[in-house]
């Protein structure tokens, strides 16, 4: 194994040779990009006066959770605002991307079994359903309904019942002995040495046209006269998940939609399947439901906060890194993504601290819109950048300026390496940017493109963007009611902030802008 890694590594210096060759730079940006007093002060600053826990701990414990568009997020935006206007950042903006929708909080919930036997209950609503008119109790019912067929037997039978519309859910024992799950040097190896990309996923056949979707049930449920809607997803003990209603994305989270719905509750998959199991004997369900959710009255545009360390020589030039600062509704979501605002916000402070002056640009985003589909980025790299794919958008004079977007939300866990999204270019100048933390066990560079968050939204514009490949630590992870402070790992994320910020100053020191692979 060592030799195979030693081979790898002389590989990577080959490379960053030939790189650092064809890039003709001078000592000077040499010289910058490797600074070893400013490694030496950002790693000071970072791991010796560290503020990342007490970013993180205020956004989790004190802003908790920040749906896209709900009170709550507004409020953390002008949080996240504020922090970088102490930080001395300049042109700090909220800056609206798109019409999104109206407004939704939830405000209070309550959830008890009451027969055949007491039991309080632990859920929560769907983002974008109402709440009930005051405390309801209503008896139980399984209407497990799949295709249209399938209706004909629930007419007439569920009005004013709390129903539960899908199949029982097997707890995944596995996860409950799981602890912390840290890469090992063998899965670092394996990602390096699977050197060629992966062909895209095919595309999933046409749905089923009998299936009955998501939002048809929901709106059969509703014609029917039922009281509510009991669901359950993930199969992790304990944990709930749940999303937004069905149908959301189709109508821009609507007012209309939201009120003319039911409210959906999901619930552990303990207490789902339990109900579940005491309804198959043929025994009767109680239970009292209360909800209330504030839905805005008017559709609102959705935003991103943004702020910049200004550049010196070249600040046409930009250098970005980021998070998404929106959640999911049910708890403060500290993983997903608290923890990656946490380390880019970190990352610019220690820059300030240590007093970097950068060539490029350094800009923070800290995304909204993210969890119902990149929208924030998405837009952000639409109207400032463009896109040579998109005739209707050309790129902007600022999409040749760009260099590379540098993103966290693969979890809270410390970075282990980076994946060049395909871009075999930027392999030279990661090699040597990462060299000075072998000892945080930031070794591994995989050509290797992933997904599902926001570096895609430049990628896809052939736009450099990626994302760290990140130990997967302990904790509920992201989209629960579960994910809080007390799984982050402060010395993680201590580590993650120090690379982030060498990787900004870095890049926006280098004598070349972080150069882009052929556009497909
Ligand atoms: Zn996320």
């Amino acid at each position: 194994m060592r030799k195979t890694r030693k081979a790898i590594l002389a590989l990577v210096i080959a490379l960053s040779l030939v790189s650092l060759a064809s890039t003709a730079q001078s000592p000077a940006g040499r010289r910058g990009a490797a600074d070893p007093d400013i490694v030496a002060k950002i790693r000071e600053e970072g791991l010796q006066r560290s503020q990342v826990m007490d970013i993180a701990g205020y956004i989790v414990d004190v802003l908790g959770a920040r749906l896209t568009n709900s009170e709550h997020m507004k409020r953390a935006q002008a949080w996240a605002k504020g922090e970088m206007e102490k930080l001395g950042l300049s042109n700090v903006v909220i800056e609206p991307f798109m019409d999104y929708g109206v407004t939704w909080d939830n405000e209070y919930f309550s959830l008890h079994l009451l027969e055949p036997d007491y039991q309080p209950m632990v859920g929560y609503p769907l983002t974008h359903t109402p709440g009930t008119s005051g405390k309801v109790i209503c008896a139980a019912v399984v209407a497990d309904v799949r295709t249209r067929a399938d209706l004909a037997q629930f007419r007439g039978k569920l009005k004013g019942m709390a129903v539960l519309a899908s199949p029982p859910l097997p707890v995944t024992q596995a996860a409950l002995s799981q602890g912390v799950n840290r890469l090992t040097d063998e899965d670092l190896r394996k990602l390096e040495e699977n050197v060629t990309p992966a062909p895209p996923r095919p595309t999933p056949p046409p749905p089923n046209p009998d299936l009955l979707k998501p939002d048809e049930k929901i709106s059969f449920f509703k014609a029917e006269g039922a009281a509510a809607v009991f669901q359950c997803e993930g199969g992790r003990p304990g944990v709930v998940v749940g999303y937004g209603r069905p149908g959301t994305k189709d109508d821009k989270w609507s007012r209309e939609k939201s009120l003319d719905s039911l409210p959906i509750i999901a619930v552990t998959p303990e207490h789902y399947n339990r109900m579940y199991r005491i309804l198959k004997r043929g025994l009767p369900v109680k239970v009292e439901i209360e909800v209330r959710n504030r839905i805005g009255e008017k559709a609102e545009k959705a935003s991103n906060v943004l702020g910049e360390l200004p550049g010196t020589d070249l600040a046409d030039e930009v250098v970005m890194i980021g998070a998404h600062l929106d959640s999911w509704h049910a708890s403060p979501n500290a993983s997903d993504n608290a923890s990656g605002c946490a380390v880019a916000l970190e990352a610019v402070r220690i820059l300030k601290a240590v007093g970097a002056a950068p060539r490029r640009t350094i800009r923070v985003a800290l995304w909204g819109g993210e969890e119902q589909g990149l929208y924030g980025s998405q837009e952000y790299v639409r109207q400032h950048f463009g896109s040579p794919k998109d005739p209707k958008n050309p790129p902007t004079p600022a999409y040749a300026k760009f260099s590379a977007y540098f993103n966290q939300d693969y979890g809270a866990g410390q970075y282990r390496g980076v994946y060049l999204q395909g871009n075999e270019y930027a392999r030279g100048l990661f090699a040597a940017w990462m060299e000075p933390f072998r000892d945080f066990g930031l070794t591994a560079i995989s050509i290797q493109s992933v997904g599902s968050t926001d570096h895609v939204s430049f990628d896809q514009a052939g736009l450099p963007g990626f994302q760290f490949i990140q130990d997967r630590i302990a904790g509920t992870a992201g989209h629960t009611n579960l994910d809080f402070l007390d799984t982050l790992s402060p010395e993680d994320l201590m580590k993650n902030a120090v690379v982030m910020a060498a990787f900004a100053y870095d890049a926006a020191m280098s004598d070349v802008r972080v150069p882009r692979k052929l556009l497909k």
